[in-house]
């Protein structure tokens, strides 16, 4: 099974022609009141692959927590990875204009209460699993406890650094597996690249990127390259992966899409290529429909546009 340490954001968006200026209200288009979050993304992607999902997800007790035990039972995830806390549920708020520009805000809300408290009365649990995902979603005390209780344990794991914030280094020196893509592998590498690395030639990936964030703990490097496509790093050499041509709706959710997918290839026993393969057929499918949920593919999805 994967164990995620999830997150959980109720999201208001609006559908508008233009953004509306300071002090105006206008009307929308539509307006979407909908759950989501990166944590709840992932263990969705999970799930629908087939996999058995643990995790933890914490909500306030406000309004807004009502929506999450819905959302976990509609993706067939269990009940038991709700946590509530004091406070309030993280949501966010968002316009989008009919060029498909976006602008948001997000409030997390009861993920920063997620703690490594919960995370120690859960460790039974990570110490079952085949694989521990994380994301940056909730506070580094978590994670950094989650982590190391699978590192004790020989659980692998999986950190996707989104949103971006600098890594402590207690965090990456337990992280297997890091999924990013090249802005926050240069953030994190402290160098900038003159221009986009190519699947097609990983090896630039290896001269000029990748040692300097493997040398700082992971043994697995995965860089996602949008429609370009993924390319990873590990200590026995480097896999470059192009994207799978698809008929783009939106890309939303696409990066989850690919992680989730890559933790539960590689939890299954897959070597690195076919897990990188079947991740980035996991993002392409998640690019075929709107929104998130939807779009997200199970495994004959994958295997069909894999060709297998
Ligand atoms: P994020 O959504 O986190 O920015 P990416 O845009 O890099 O992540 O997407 C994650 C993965 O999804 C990519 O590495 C690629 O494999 C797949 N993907 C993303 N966009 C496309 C696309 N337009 N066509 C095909 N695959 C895509």
């Amino acid at each position: 099974s994967v164990f995620v340490l999830a997150s959980f954001v109720l999201s208001c968006s609006a559908k508008v022609q233009r953004f509306p200026r300071p002090g105006e209200s206008l009307a929308a288009d539509i307006v979407m009141i909908e759950p989501g979050g990166k944590g709840l993304n992932l263990a969705v992607a999970a799930r629908r692959l087939g996999a058995e999902v643990d995790g933890l997800l914490a909500v306030g007790d406000d309004l807004a927590s009502a929506f999450a035990a819905p959302a976990l039972a509609q993706a067939d995830l269990p009940a038991s990875m709700l946590i509530r806390v004091v406070g309030k549920t993280g949501s966010g708020v968002g316009f989008t204009d009919a060029h498909g520009e976006t602008c948001l805000a997000v409030d997390p809300g009861a993920n920063h209460a997620l703690s490594a408290d919960h995370v120690r009365e859960a460790a039974e649990r990570i110490a079952a699993a085949a694989m521990v995902m994380a994301q940056f979603e909730i506070a580094d005390g978590p994670i950094a406890e989650a982590l190391a209780l699978a590192r004790r344990a020989g659980v692998t794991t999986l950190l996707n650094p989104s949103p971006f914030r600098p890594i402590p280094d207690e965090i990456l020196a337990t992280t297997d597996i890091l999924v990013l893509n090249q802005t926050e592998a240069e953030a994190l590498a402290e160098t900038v690249l003159p221009g986009a690395i190519d699947p097609a030639e990983p090896a630039r990936f290896v001269s000029e990127l990748g040692p300097a964030v493997l040398a700082r703990g992971p043994r697995l490097v995965v860089l996602t390259l949008g429609a370009a496509g993924a390319v990873a790093l590990g200590h026995e050499g480097a896999i470059g992966q192009p994207a799978f041509p698809v008929d783009v709706v939106d890309t939303l959710g696409a990066g989850d899409a690919f992680a989730a997918a890559l933790g539960v290839a590689l939890a299954r026993g897959l070597g690195t290529a076919e897990a990188l393969r079947q991740a980035a057929a996991a993002g392409a499918v998640a690019t075929r429909r709107a929104g998130v949920f939807d779009a997200l593919g199970c495994q004959a999805d994958l295997d069909q546009l894999i060709g297998l």
